[in-house]
């Protein structure tokens, strides 16, 4: 499956944890990531993850682009609803075309983790049967 893995800098930290939690979970499939959440990633965890252009250059669009085209599986957008700078991706984007083609997202680690067990379990082996092109990154 291919997972995108976006961070808002208040919820990096955040989403670095969580990937060190489930590395062995995410390590079976392809990862793709805005550039500065996914070299931290990569620095903590010695992940392969293919890195899109930093959220604030439109590494998210990059990301939002692939969802159109239905080559994403999995979102996982730690946003910070608080704090959220100007200049940081907004999710609302991404949320409407996960909606489009069916595609789980999570915007927070609860349900990221309901998510990423649920996928380790298989239950999202659907997309492999109605979408099985899965460009890899
Ligand atoms: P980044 O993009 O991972 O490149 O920082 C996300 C953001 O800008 O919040």
């Amino acid at each position: 499956m291919n997972i995108a893995l976006i961070a808002h800098d208040k919820k990096k930290e955040l989403m670095v944890q969580f990937c060190i939690a489930y590395k062995g979970i995410f390590a079976k499939h392809n990862l793709i990531a805005t550039g500065t959440t996914g070299g931290l990633i990569i620095d903590a965890t010695g992940l392969n993850v293919h890195k899109f252009l930093s959220g604030t250059q439109g590494g998210d669009q990059q990301i939002g682009a692939r969802i159109a085209y239905n080559e994403i599986d999995l979102v996982l957008f730690f946003r910070d609803p608080l704090t959220g700078q100007s200049n940081e991706p907004d999710v609302e984007p991404l949320l409407k075309l996960c909606d489009i083609h069916n595609v789980p997202i999570a915007t927070n680690i609860a349900t990221a983790e309901v998510l990423i067990r649920g996928l380790d379990r298989g239950d999202m082996d659907w997309r492999d049967i109605v979408n099985p092109k899965n460009s890899k990154f």
